[in-house]
């Protein structure tokens, strides 16, 4: 339901979970955050409030400077630790916002390629697919960019990879996704208000567009073409 992602400087666990408190209002069943500790992707997920979460990294802190995090409505699969976002293989860590259509027939597919589920979710399909890709050689964009032509639905995601300290993949179609531009420093999120506590320079994705974001900035693509989005000095704070 609601999605935040960082690349920062410093941890960003706490900037997460600041950012997850500004979706609550969209509604959501479980939260969770998944960042890189030595290239490696680590997970805290709860059901129930953010604040349970906040606990859980509280007792069990989670490292990184590169994370992503959400907030779940849950559409396929109860709502429970195990079906909440991220969703992860060891190369990546998944958040999604909306509905994959096409999940079952993706799945039967994964699986018959060998791919071993855990979870009932639609979403665990978008990390499956990019692993498999990845497995086959594909960079990261490729991956994606083959992902965008086979994933069916609404969605809105953003994915970290394991190993990549510095980069991010944001996806857009039927659900919003924004990036937002600090000093050194990048986000996205499922709305500016979401982003507002870190920066005002906010760039809203199109339809079917997708961004390849590093510390330094973004590359937005619509299909195979790179495109050029207007970024916007946002009033909200
Ligand atoms: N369909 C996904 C799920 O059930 C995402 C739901 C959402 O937008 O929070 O996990």
């Amino acid at each position: 339901c609601g999605i935040i992602g960082i690349i920062g400087k410093a941890p960003v666990a706490p900037l997460l979970i600041e950012g997850l408190k500004r979706l609550e209002y969209r509604g959501y069943d479980s939260a969770g955050l998944a960042t890189l500790v030595n290239g490696h992707i680590e997970r805290r997920r709860a059901e129930g409030k953010i604040a349970r979460l906040e606990a859980l990294v509280g007792s069990s802190p989670l490292a990184g400077t590169i994370g992503i995090g959400h907030t779940r409505w849950a559409t396929h699969g109860r709502p429970s630790e195990t079906n909440a976002h991220p969703h992860a293989t060891d190369r990546v860590a998944v958040v999604h916002n909306g509905i994959i259509e096409n999940f079952q027939e993706l799945r039967e597919e994964l699986e018959a390629a060998g791919r071993r589920f855990e979870t009932e979710t639609d979403t665990e399909v978008v990390a499956h697919l990019l692993t498999h890709l990845l497995d086959q050689q594909k960079t990261p964009q490729q991956a994606m960019g083959i992902a965008m032509e086979r994933l069916k639905g609404a969605f809105a995601l953003a994915v970290i990879f394991a190993g990549r300290s510095d980069l991010m993949i944001g996806a857009r179609r039927g659900s919003p996704l924004a990036v937002g531009y600090g000093d050194g420093e990048m986000y996205v999120g499922s709305d500016a208000l979401a982003l507002a506590p870190f920066t005002s320079r906010i760039c809203y994705l199109e339809e079917n567009d997708w961004v390849v974001v590093t510390s330094r900035g973004g590359e937005i693509y619509n299909g195979a073409q790179k495109v050029e989005r207007e970024i916007k000095q946002t009033a909200m704070t």
